[in-house]
């Protein structure tokens, strides 16, 4: 899978996305052995302000018919776009979002069908009021949401919706964390010490977790 972000804000992303386990699926890794593991994700960002004819690299203007606050110009993201994309032949192959407000709600099931049905994801974050509603008409782009709050800009969404993607991505979690993903349990979990002392309270973990009996930790696991 091939993440393509537009945004003015590069470094913000790639701070989040070279950590952890989305910076380790972008690498090759040498496993034991001789066995090399592929890389499972590929993710390059792209600046409008570097496609900007603008001298001063400008990439919002003023909203026709006035109102409050800036665009972003069309112009630079599409040609962004045409940087990231716009020479794959099988277009079939390659999604473009663009993160708004107002977008169908981002799910988990989406986040499986574009890992399943897309080899490039093009993922366009706004700022400002916006952007120029002509760049979703050219691209035919889909508008997505992450939530209904309000953030200043489409980075956070973007990066949440390359995150639970590339979980979806075959490789990118263990094996184990793949199929713990897929079991309905209770979200109760403990590790290490089994007993807390907090503010004069003890806090212990639930015997049943220390038996060892894998029926009842499993039956309390998966109880609703
Ligand atoms: N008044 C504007 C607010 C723009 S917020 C409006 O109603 O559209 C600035 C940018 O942040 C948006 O263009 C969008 O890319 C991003 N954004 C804000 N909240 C978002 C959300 N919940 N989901 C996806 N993108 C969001």
């Amino acid at each position: 899978m091939n993440f393509h972000l537009i945004t003015l804000f590069p470094e913000v992303c790639r701070a989040y996305t070279d950590a952890s386990v989305i910076g380790r699926a972008q690498k090759t890794e040498k496993g034991k052995g001789a066995k090399v593991r592929g890389k499972k994700i590929a993710i390059d960002h792209y600046n409008p302000r570097d496609f900007s004819t603008n001298k001063h690299k400008k990439v919002d203007d003023r909203p026709y018919g006035g109102g409050p606050g800036m665009v972003m110009a069309a112009e630079p993201v599409l040609k962004a776009w045409q940087k990231a994309v716009g020479r794959k032949r099988n277009q079939d192959k390659v999604k473009t979002l663009i993160m708004s407000p107002r977008g169908t709600q981002f799910t988990n099931k989406l986040a499986k069908e574009y890992a399943k049905k897309y080899d490039h994801l093009v993922l366009i974050c706004g700022r400002y009021e916006g952007i120029d509603s002509r760049v979703k008409e050219a691209l035919q782009a889909e508008e997505v949401s992450v939530g209904d709050y309000v953030l200043t800009g489409g980075e956070l969404p973007a990066l949440s919706i390359v995150d639970a993607v590339s979980r979806q991505v075959p490789g990118v979690l263990g094996e184990l964390e793949s199929l713990e993903d897929e079991r309905a349990t209770n979200g109760e979990m403990y590790t290490r010490p089994d007993i807390i002392n907090w503010k004069g309270q003890q806090l212990d973990v639930p015997e049943v977790f220390l038996s060892g009996n894998h029926k009842d930790i499993e039956q309390r696991r998966t109880k609703r």
